[in-house]
């Protein structure tokens, strides 16, 4: 999760047969630079996103919640998905130890149960509870946060503790670093 955040990589989650994240009532974001994207999904799919720049899209859900591209035997342009898909990793609530179910999100919830992590070595024990604290304290001072930088749902508050958890490893960060975390 966290090399996909620094670079366009895609996340490499064991879904198996789970389709949670595409069935969710989630907008897919799609920016102008994935061209291999925008040409496999009808443009009257997408339409241009609230307060970006001009050329960044988002991709709507049906009446079920579903993604327009699910099909019965899964996505049916996954090896021309967006990178909101290749990226997204439903495992940075457990993580995190947040909850889909306060985004409304029972499918990811019923999936997020069942991972279960185990650590190699204290330091890696010490990244998951670091985690954890900087959700926690992202939380606590969301009214503090630059409005592009402050999570908005439970998801993005998840991905905001992974992106700056490392400010909190043994040490207690003042806002201005978190903040300095959350906008590299
Ligand atoms: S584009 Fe494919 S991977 Fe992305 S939400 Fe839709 S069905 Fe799921």
């Amino acid at each position: 999760m966290e090399a996909a955040l620094q670079r366009p990589v895609g996340t490499d989650v064991p879904c198996g047969a789970c389709v949670g994240c595409c069935s969710s009532s989630q907008f897919v974001h799609i920016g102008p630079d994935e061209t291999d994207a925008l040409a496999h999904i009808p443009g009257e799919l997408m339409f241009q996103a609230p307060r970006m720049d001009r050329g960044h899209v988002l991709m709507g859900y049906d009446e079920h919640g579903r993604c327009p591209m699910l099909r019965e035997s899964g996505c049916s342009i996954y090896e021309h998905r967006p990178r909101t898909c290749r990226t997204y990793d439903c495992r940075v609530f457990t993580a995190a130890e947040l909850d889909p179910l306060d985004d409304g999100k029972p499918l990811i919830a019923q999936r997020v149960e069942q991972w279960m992590f185990e650590f190699e070595d204290d330091e890696a024990a010490a990244l998951q509870q670091a985690v954890v604290a900087a959700a926690g304290f992202v939380r606590l001072h969301a009214d503090e946060l630059p409005a592009a930088v402050r999570p908005v749902t439970t998801t993005q508050l998840a991905v905001a503790a992974v992106r700056v958890h490392r400010v909190f490893v043994r040490s207690a960060p003042s806002v201005d670093e978190v903040i300095a975390a959350l906008e590299q």
